[in-house]
C-alpha cells in the first residue's frame, strides 16, 4: 500500500497497555462523572487488558461542548491548515503502527498480519487522503463553498476499530466539523490511542473527543440535541433505532449496517484464484466483516471441483494466538458474538443443512471458532438469509447468470458481492444487475481510500470513502 513499516510485531511487550484509561474530552484524559469503569479483555485469552471509563449523559454532555466549542476555530481555519494536522495525525499514525497493530489484536483477537498488513496501512491512508481534500473542498463538485455540519457523533463497532475510526473522523475533520466518536465496548483501546496521537499531534483540543461506553453512551451520543450529524456502522437492528431517534431532527444521518455477500464462481474461473478469493471474502477477520462474501454461489458443473479445492485450503489454515505472524485465523471478538454464531450454526444443522469444518484444535481460553462450511443450503434456511458475522460459509449453486443474480439479489442486504470468471463481459453485465454496494471482480475484501463503500437496501445508506464520503460532512 505504499507505505514503509518496521518488521512484524511479534510481541505484546512493545505496547504499553494501563490499568486505566479515562475518557477523551476536550484535550484531556479524565474520568467519567460518576466514576463509572468497565473492563476490556484479550478475546484470545480472556486476559483483562484495562478497566476504561464509561461514559454517562454528563460526560457525552462535556463532549458535545468540547466540540462545539471548538467547531467555531476548527471550521475557520483555511483547508491547508486544517490538512496539515491530518498528514501529521497520519505520519504519527505510521509512526506507532507496530504498537498500535499489536493493541488492536489484542483487543480484538484478529491475526496480527491482518492489523499489520491491512488495517494500519488503511488507517493511515485514509488519513493522507482526507488531508488531501481539506483545502480542495471548493472543487469536491458541491458547489464553491460547502461548509462544515458542526459536531459530528459518530458510533463504530468492534471488527474494525481503528479503521471505523478513520473512516468516520478523517472526512469529517477534513471538511470542518468536529467529534465525539464512541468505540465499542469490547474494542475502545486502539481509539483511546488514537486520542494520545491527536494530542501528539497538536490538534487542537476538542476537535476529536472520544466517548468509551457501551450502547447507553452511544445512545446519549446519538439523542444529543447539539449534534449535527450522526454517523452509525454497526448492527441492523441498532441502526434502525437510531434513525428512529434522528427521525424528527434536523441531523443529518448515514448508516453503514450489515450484509449477506455473495461470492459468484462460474465455471471458467480459475480455481485455486477463486479458492483464495472466497477464503478471504469469509474468513478474513474471522468473518466478522459487514462485506463478508459468506454466502458463496458456485456455478453447478464446477460445484464439486470447487468444493474439494477449497476444502485443502481450509485444512491449511493456522488457527491460533493471534500475535503469531503465522496466524490465519484469530479469535472471535466476544463471548456474545461467538455466542451468537454457535447458535446460527446450530440453526443451519437442524434445518438439515451439511456442517464442516477441518481437523483444529481450538485454544483452551478465549473465544474461538473453527472455520465451517454449510453445503446442501437453501434459500429458506435462515443461514443463507441471517448475517452470521463469523467464520461460516453457506454454499448454494446456479447454473446461469440470471439465476446467480437473482439469488444474490435475494437478501434484505446490499452491501457487497463478488464475481468469478474470465470473461469481462460477464463482469460488467452481472455488476449492473447486482443490488450491493461495491461488486469486486476476481478480487474480494479489497479496500482503498479514493473508493467510496456503503450499502443498498437494509445495509443502510451513505457513502464513506472517496470523493463522496465528503458529502456526508457537508451542507452543500
Ligand atoms: P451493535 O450494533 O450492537 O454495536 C455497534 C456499536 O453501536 C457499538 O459501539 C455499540 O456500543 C453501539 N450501540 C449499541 N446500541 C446502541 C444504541 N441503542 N444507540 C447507539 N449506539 C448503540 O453491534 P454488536 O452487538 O457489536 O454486534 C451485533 C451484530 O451486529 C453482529 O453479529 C453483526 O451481525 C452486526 N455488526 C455489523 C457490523 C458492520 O460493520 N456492519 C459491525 C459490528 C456488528
Amino acid at each position: 500500500m505504499g507505505f514503509d513499516y518496521a518488521p512484524a510485531p511479534e510481541s505484546r511487550a512493545i505496547v504499553d497497555i494501563a490499568p486505566s484509561y479515562g475518557l477523551f474530552i476536550d484535550g484531556e484524559f479524565r474520568e467519567a462523572a460518576d466514576g463509572k469503569v468497565f473492563k476490556t479483555v484479550a478475546p484470545a485469552t480472556e486476559e483483562v487488558l484495562s478497566e476504561v471509563a464509561q461514559a454517562g449523559e454528563e460526560d457525552v454532555d462535556a463532549a458535545v461542548a468540547a466540540a462545539r466549542r471548538a467547531f467555531a476555530s476548527w471550521s475557520a481555519l483555511p483547508g491547508a491548515e486544517r490538512g496539515k494536522y491530518l498528514f501529521r495525525i497520519a505520519r504519527v499514525l505510521q509512526e506507532r503502527s507496530r504498537e498500535l497493530a499489536v493493541l488492536e489484536t489484542l483487543d480484538n483477537g484478529k491475526p496480527i498480519k491482518e492489523t499489520r498488513d491491512v488495517d494500519l496501512p488503511q488507517v493511515a491512508a485514509h488519513f493522507f487522503y482526507y488531508a488531501g481534500w481539506a483545502d480542495k473542498l471548493a472543487h469536491a463538485g458541491y458547489g464553491p463553498s460547502p461548509r462544515p455540519l458542526g459536531v459530528a457523533g459518530q458510533v463504530i463497532p468492534w471488527n474494525f476499530p481503528l479503521l471505523m475510526l478513520a473512516w468516520k473522523i478523517a472526512p469529517a475533520l477534513a471538511t470542518g466539523n468536529t467529534v465525539v466518536l464512541k468505540p465499542a465496548e469490547t474494542t475502545p483501546l486502539s481509539a483511546l490511542f488514537f486520542a494520545d496521537v491527536c494530542r501528539r499531534a497538536g490538534l487542537p483540543k476538542g476537535v476529536v473527543n472520544i466517548v468509551t461506553g457501551d450502547g447507553r453512551t452511544g445512545a446519549a451520543l446519538v439523542a444529543h440535541p447539539d449534534v449535527n450529524k450522526v454517523a452509525f456502522t454497526g448492527s441492523t437492528g441498532v441502526g434502525k433505532q437510531i434513525a428512529r431517534t434522528v427521525a424528527g431532527t434536523s441531523k443529518k444521518l448515514t448508516l453503514e449496517l450489515g450484509g449477506k455477500g455473495a461470492n459468484i464462481v462460474f465455471d471458467d474461473a480459475p480455481v485455486d484464484q477463486a479458492v483464495e478469493g472466497i477464503v478471504n471474502g469469509i474468513f478474513f477477520n474471522q468473518g466478522q466483516v459487514c462485506c463478508a462474501g459468506s454466502r458463496l454461489l458456485v456455478q453447478e458443473s464446477v460445484r464439486d471441483e470447487v468444493l474439494d479445492a477449497l476444502k485443502r485450503r481450509l485444512g491449511t489454515l493456522r488457527l491460533g494466538d493471534p500475535l503469531d505472524k503465522n496466524t490465519d485465523i484469530g479469535a472471535i471478538n466476544s463471548a456474545e458474538q461467538l455466542a451468537r454464531i454457535t447458535a446460527l450454526a446450530e440453526t443451519g444443522e437442524a434445518e438439515g443443512a451439511e456442517r464442516w469444518s477441518p481437523a483444529c484444535e481450538l485454544p483452551s481460553s478465549g473465544y474461538w471458532f473453527a472455520p465451517t462450511l454449510f453445503t446442501g443450503v437453501s434459500q429458506a434456511h435462515t443461514i443463507a438469509r441471517d448475517e452470521i458475522f463469523g467464520p461460516v460459509l453457506s454454499v448454494l449453486t446456479f447454473r446461469t447468470p440470471d439465476e446467480a443474480v437473482a439469488k444474490a439479489n435475494n437478501t434484505p442486504y446490499g452491501l457487497s458481492a463478488g464475481i468469478w470468471t474470465e470473461k469481462g463481459s460477464r463482469i460488467l453485465a452481472m455488476a449492473s444487475k447486482l443490488r450491493a454496494g461495491v461488486v469486486w471482480a476476481n478480487t474480494f475484501n479489497k479496500f482503498d481510500p479514493t473508493s467510496p463503500f456503503g450499502g443498498y437496501k437494509e445495509s443502510g445508506f451513505g457513502r464513506e470513502g472517496g470523493r463522496h464520503g465528503l458529502e456526508a460532512y457537508l451542507d452543500v
